[in-house]
């Protein structure tokens, strides 16, 4: 470690800005965002048209003062700090002054003449994370700078102020060996994080309260948390980040079938992983014994995440588990996730909608034609709808049949759409009217079926037509 990461005040002083190129503006951007007074040297007349906007910003506390010449030692004497982005000589004479009144002193682009540098910061109001490379390399430091603003909640600035409000509180807690710590680490790993995270904050904080009288009172308050995640079509990068992010912090993960070992990778390294789905030719846990082992896991205060393909919500039983679990009194956060619809369109460049050609789009299961239940296609022979269909492999004949007797046009252009957005995609192109024959030669679902004229915008159409036209050259 070269240098030692600080986080320092400037609200008691001043800090001391040497400049007026682009580089000083970042930094005096900088100054003024911690709150700093500065006190700014230029040998540039034109202040205001470099930094107009920064000096008339109403939302900064500290203040400006602008001298027009090279600071010598006495003007540099009681600054917090000094930055100087002057220029090769001047950045060298400020350095010198700095250094032998010791105050710490920071020359943009030359670490050999400063005495502090400034990170990379990931600024969320009060929780700041600083990347520092020891001057090594600015630009690695931004690059990881980028990956921790991908992964870290949104709201985390305002949790912590939070749990700032909350501190006095908490110090008048009378229960005998009480541990602050513990009663935190439960606060931000438990439903109060969940739900603020997830924007239920004003439920968070109430939920907060309780827990500190229920401290006051020594009694137990400790709850675990469902999750109920969408994990996307399929490939790992279509997680949203808060699905990544309750990955990261599950104690228990309960998946399906369609949910891949490159989607489980992502999870924490020591979260439990059960199998909950249901494998070729076996029948799949009972909808009631998967309600039940989420309630018993959340009532042993683990925080349980329940992950399923696509989004929970779109025929994933997830309003079942839902509603199960918030019966049990179990706090249940949700995330949503990219359908199978959503992603295998976008695989294919297939628009679900288009003006003038599909102003409606329907997502139906034909599960329920497979169980020789009516399904009623009226609705679905307006050829301005998209019609997707879930769970229709095995019963393409019966939606072929349907949408046609309905008076769907039988040359509406269909697609099969299996194992979207994964390394085995495959895409088989053609009509209604021999839709399941395109469903026969796709050897394995997990697949959707498209039917609608935008499935001639589609790529696997146009590559289609293209090795047509090709073959009748
Ligand atoms: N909740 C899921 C759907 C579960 S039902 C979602 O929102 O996507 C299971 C059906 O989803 C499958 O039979 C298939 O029709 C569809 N499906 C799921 N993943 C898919 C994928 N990667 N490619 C094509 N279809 C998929």
């Amino acid at each position: 470690m070269r240098f030692l990461p600080l986080f320092l005040s400037l609200s008691s002083g001043s800090a001391v800005l040497v400049g007026s190129g682009s580089a000083a503006i970042a930094k005096l951007r900088l100054l003024r965002a911690a709150g700093a007074d500065v006190r700014w040297f230029s040998q540039d007349a034109d202040i205001a048209g470099h930094a107009g906007d920064i000096m008339l910003a109403k939302n900064y506390a500290g203040r400006i003062d602008v001298t027009i010449k090279e600071p010598l030692e006495t003007d540099l004497a009681g600054a917090l700090a000094v930055v100087s982005a002057a220029g090769k000589e001047l950045d060298e004479r400020v350095a010198a002054r700095a250094r032998s009144l010791n105050i710490p002193v920071n020359v943009v682009d030359r670490p050999d003449l400063s005495t502090f540098i400034f990170p990379a910061v990931v600024d969320r109001g009060d929780v700041v994370v600083a990347i520092g490379t020891g001057g090594a390399s600015p630009v690695l430091a931004r690059r990881l700078r980028e990956k921790i603003e991908a992964i870290l909640p949104s709201r985390i600035g305002e949790f912590a102020a939070l749990m700032r409000r909350n501190r006095e509180r908490l110090a008048n807690v009378r229960t005998p060996r009480f541990s602050v710590r513990r009663f935190w680490e439960k606060i931000i790993d438990g439903p109060v994080g969940a739900a603020f995270l997830s924007g239920r904050t004003a439920e968070a904080e109430i939920a907060l309260h309780r827990s500190i009288e229920a401290a006051d009172k020594s009694r137990d308050d400790e709850r675990g948390v469902v999750h109920l995640v969408g994990a996307g079509p399929g490939d790992p990068d279509l997680l949203t980040l808060r699905a990544l992010n309750v990955l990261q912090s599950a104690d228990v993960i309960f998946y399906d079938e369609l949910v891949n070992s490159d989607i489980l990778s992502r999870a924490r390294r020591d979260a439990e992983q059960v199998f909950v789905g249901k494998r070729k030719g076996q029948p799949g846990m009972a909808q009631y014994e998967i309600n039940q082992r989420l309630a018993a896991a959340a009532k042993s205060r683990r925080c349980v995440v329940r992950l399923k393909g696509g989004d929970p919500f779109i025929f994933g039983r997830g309003g079942e588990e839902l509603e199960y679990l918030q019966h049990a009194g179990i706090p249940v956060m949700i995330v949503p996730g990219i359908t199978a619809a959503l992603g295998c369109a976008a695989e294919s460049g297939l628009p679900l909608t288009l003006r003038n050609e599909a102003s409606r789009v329907c997502f139906i299961s034909a599960s329920v034609a497979d169980e020789k239940k009516d399904v009623d296609w009226s609705g679905l022979a307006d050829p301005l709808t998209t019609v997707v269909v879930y769970m229709g492999l095995s019963s393409a004949a019966a939606v072929q049949a349907g949408l046609i007797a309905a008076g769907r046009n039988p040359k509406t252009p269909a697609a099969v759409l299996a194992r979207g957005t994964r390394p085995d995609s495959r895409a088989a192109v053609g009509t209604l009217a021999n839709l399941s024959a395109i469903a026969a030669s796709v050897s394995e679902g997990p697949a959707l079926l498209v039917i609608g004229d935008v499935v001639a915008r589609s790529l696997p159409w146009k590559a289609a037509n293209a090795s047509q036209l090709e073959a009748a050259a």
